[in-house]
């Protein structure tokens, strides 16, 4: 098969990386794999097929989509658990496929007191509370309505999940709002108890507040982009170095993605490349055309300002990144040619180019540049 790029996912980093965070969390508080966007651009079914070889069976995903993907790759056995949307015209397959679902509105809690009454079983539930994010979850004043209908429905419901997001646990500025939250979730479960009903679990933590807010973990916790390598913000890795003697990263980078050279060729001192006029040549250059383009997920940011790996080699993007291409200066490497190697995340050699480093540079979120890599560049599980 020729493909213009790669992707490589390395199992082995990420069974460091799980064995990292099972040993921060301990034995007792479930860690649910949270796989939205494509498993944050490396691929679903890959990573969560991966995941589950390594143990992981609870994962969290945003849709109805992502969940037929777990259902479909991995056998019954997994957890699944949608935080997210869930089309009326759905719920019934959610149901029937025993697929865990958030509910944050009174009409998806009545949706699903009907189909699971239509499909003689239970629904299983996830009830979101509002804690100060202000995007999905009920206000206090729902909550008596909520707690009469579980109890009420209790031959078609399940309370599973007592649940809620903070609003940027990253961040050390949002700490009064997070720590607002935290007290009002502990507020809010007491009232429940208090009126005779509890969930099974209680959760409430992304990667970072289970590191900057260990009372936040309770019984499970969903972690993101911590398991794919990557730290939340540099808040999060900084704030966990001071706590150990050991001043290295203990996360491992599960993803590389790789291309090939395409063409190359010598322009003269004096020229533009490529589109306008963005780059000129103040010399005689080699350049090397990549078949990566924006369409597939490099950002047009990094026009000019990219770095990818060449014969081991930090190179730079010269021009615009285009639609399907771009153009690499490899003046300096005499021996570069067609079908050399191009990383544009991952190592060679002794060089390496971080998603970090590589989202610093186009000013993005690493969480959002993953995201934007392709769904369709081959995946690939490697030891
Ligand atoms: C994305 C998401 C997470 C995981 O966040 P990370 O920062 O990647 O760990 C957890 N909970 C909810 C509700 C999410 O949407």
């Amino acid at each position: 098969m020729h493909t213009n790029s790669i992707i490589e996912l390395n199992k082995n980093a990420y069974l460091n990386n799980i064995q990292f965070l099972r040993k921060i969390f301990g034995k007792k508080v479930i860690l649910s794999s949270v796989v939205k966007g494509n498993a944050y651009g490396h691929g679903l079914h890959e990573f969560a097929t991966m995941a589950n070889d390594c143990g992981v069976n609870h994962f969290s995903v945003f849709d109805v989509e992502e969940a037929k993907l777990i259902r479909a790759a991995l056998s019954s056995k997994v957890t699944i658990m949608i935080m997210g949307f869930v089309p009326d015209q759905d719920m019934e397959w959610v149901i029937a496929n025993v697929v865990e679902f958030y509910v944050f509105d009174k009409s998806r809690l009545s949706t699903a007191v009907k189909v699971a009454k239509k499909l003689k079983t239970r629904a299983i539930v996830h009830i979101e509370i509002e804690t100060g994010m202000n995007r999905t979850g009920f206000n206090k004043q729902e909550l008596s309505y909520v707690i009469t209908t579980l109890k009420k429905e209790n031959q078609h419901l399940i309370f599973k999940g007592l649940c809620t997001h903070y609003a940027g646990a990253e961040s050390i500025t949002n700490y009064y709002r997070v720590e607002k939250q935290i007290k009002k979730f502990k507020e809010i479960d007491d009232y429940i108890c208090n009126n005779g009903i509890q969930p099974e679990i209680k959760h409430t933590a992304c990667s970072a507040a289970s590191m900057m807010y260990p009372e936040t973990r309770m019984d499970l916790v969903r972690i993101g982009i911590m398991q794919y390598g990557l730290w939340s913000s540099p808040e999060i890795f900084v704030n966990f170095l001071n706590s150990t003697k050991s001043k290295i990263d203990p996360l491992q980078r599960i993803i590389a993605w790789k291309s090939t050279i395409m063409s190359t060729k010598k322009v003269n001192s004096g020229e533009f490349i490529g589109y306008g006029t963005s780059f000129l040549a103040e010399r005689k250059m080699k350049i090397a055309v990549v078949p990566i383009g924006y369409a597939h997920g490099y950002s047009r940011s990094l026009s000019n300002q990219g770095r990818v790996l060449i014969q081991g080699h930090r190179c730079t993007v010269i021009g615009s990144v285009n639609m399907n291409m771009m153009t690499i200066d490899v003046t300096d490497i005499d021996t570069v040619k067609k079908e050399d190697e191009v990383v544009l995340i991952g190592s060679q050699n002794e060089m390496t180019v971080s998603v970090a480093s590589f989202s610093d540079l186009s000013n993005q979120l690493n969480y959002e540049l993953l995201t934007r890599i392709a769904k369709t560049i081959p995946r690939k599980i490697i030891q």
